[in-house]
């Protein structure tokens, strides 16, 4: 099979790390003079990449990296399967989502299976921020209301709606000058920093929770719902308090509003464990949003909802997206589910999450700049701190751990709100060895002291 013409990482980065580093600074500067989007990245000359394969990336001059980081690429680079189901459509035809076919259908069909019962209702879109605004507005027409809850250091998109509601503020310092007025963050449920630590902390947090929507109660605007991701995302992976969301959203739920579970990074599988990130709360939300490794790159969202929230739409005229639920978009969207199924990627996730985890923490035996693993499956973070007991980040130290590991071979790259996070977030076809050689860069760059 595929997987099997692979390389080792032992071959392919040994061979590969003698190659020159790339020296992309110049290409940076053109792309810098051009590209209008201000986009971060996260290395001081980061690498041109030319193509992949596997859970491999290579640049320009042929050197490999493993790619660690990547959480739009669940199947892996250039999957052959992918690419002829995509050359195959792309031949016969790919036009907007206004007409019929049988590709859109069976997807939306298959997402519909996938969801839990009752949630029977797609909109195919384009990405993650497309998906999360639409999901806003669902809640806003079926609710008649607009107040929205979300929580602190999350990040959602960057559409106007999503990123209203996306707090973190090394994703968007804007959040802390700019919301509008019917955004309400709660205090970040997180586990690991933050005034109420520790797995069984929920309660701790319900207070607050309880106080924001007695103020929204007395708003002529009313509630409209929460947006929340089941697992932090930015914060490295980290579960949300034990019983937290099933408390939040029976809160929300008595005053009518809806819940939504954005599953755009941590949905699909990647978990291992649960096929949704919400399975973790054991909570059943009304909007599901994804988007992200669905489309292995290819720009496709979706959200999946209760047949009358989706109609309730329809009271405010006319939706279309028009390469939202394209053909091509929809066959690729077909044919990653079936790779996931077929080579069993999410007890992949599962089996290498574990093993993966099990080496991270042998680590933090010895490094005490480990202050934590977070994380189940393949959505992992280690959190680098100069103390135990403070927590204080050590963010420099991230960033230059993050430069060791390109050097060694290995694409990572910093995430929370102190950037003192690695986001391990590779494709879910990551094999046993290239885990370990993971483990073994990072003991390598740790041993060289920050
Ligand atoms: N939601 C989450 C949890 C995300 O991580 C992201 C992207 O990073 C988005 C939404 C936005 O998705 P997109 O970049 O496809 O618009």
């Amino acid at each position: 099979g595929w997987s099997a013409i692979c390389p080792s990482p032992a071959t392919l980065l040994s061979e590969a790390c003698e190659a020159p580093r790339l020296d992309s600074a110049a290409l940076l500067a053109r792309r810098e003079a051009h590209f209008a989007k201000p986009q971060k990245h996260y290395y001081e000359v980061p690498p041109q990449i030319e193509r992949g394969w596997h859970e491999f990336l290579f640049d320009v001059k042929g050197r490999a990296y493993l790619d660690m980081v990547n959480n739009v690429t669940m199947i892996g680079h250039a999957h052959p399967r992918l690419t002829a189901a995509i050359e195959q459509q792309w031949s016969r035809l790919n036009t907007n989502s206004r007409f019929h076919y049988v590709a859109v259908a069976e997807f939306s069909e298959r997402l519909a299976a996938l969801a839990p019962e009752g949630l029977e209702s797609v909109f195919l879109v384009n990405s993650g921020s497309e998906a999360n605004d639409l999901a806003i507005r669902l809640a806003w027409a079926h609710t008649g209301k607009k107040n929205m809850l979300c929580l602190l250091e999350a990040y959602h998109g960057w559409t106007l709606g999503s990123d209203a509601v996306s707090t973190s503020i090394a994703d968007n310092p804007r959040a802390l000058t700019t919301r509008p007025d019917w955004v309400h963050p709660l205090v970040a449920p997180n586990t690991y920093r933050g005034p109420f630590r520790g797995p069984d902390s929920a309660a701790d947090y319900l207070a607050g929770v309880t106080t924001l929507l007695e103020t929204i109660d007395e708003r002529a605007e009313g509630l409209a719902g929460i947006i929340a991701e089941p697992a932090y995302g930015n914060a490295g992976g980290i579960a949300l308090p034990r019983g937290y969301l099933a408390e939040v959203y029976a809160a929300i739920r008595k005053r009518g509003g809806l819940c939504i579970a954005d599953e755009v990074q941590v949905g699909y599988g990647r978990l291992g464990h649960h096929f949704w990130g919400f399975e973790q709360q054991d909570v059943v939300p009304d909007i599901i949003t994804i988007a992200k490794g669905m489309g292995n790159g290819h720009p496709l969202g979706a959200v999946i909802t209760r047949r009358e929230i989706a109609e309730s739409l329809e009271k405010e005229g006319y939706f279309f997206s028009s390469s939202g639920g394209s053909p091509v978009g929809s066959v690729v969207g077909l044919t990653v589910l079936d790779i996931i199924k077929d080579e069993g990627l999410q007890e992949n996730a599962r089996m290498i999450g574990d093993h993966l985890k099990v080496g991270l923490i042998g680590l933090m035996e010895r490094f005490p700049l480990i202050g934590a693993v977070h994380g189940m499956g393949l959505y992992l973070g280690v959190e680098f701190v100069r103390d135990h007991e403070t927590l204080t980040p050590a963010t420099e130290a991230t960033s230059a751990i993050c430069e060791r590991l390109l050097e060694l071979g290995v694409i990572m790259q910093p995430t929370g709100d102190h950037l003192n996070v690695l986001k391990i977030k590779p494709p879910l076809c990551l094999s046993a060895d290239s885990a370990d050689f993971f483990v073994k860069a990072l003991e390598r760059a740790l041993e060289d002291g920050f």
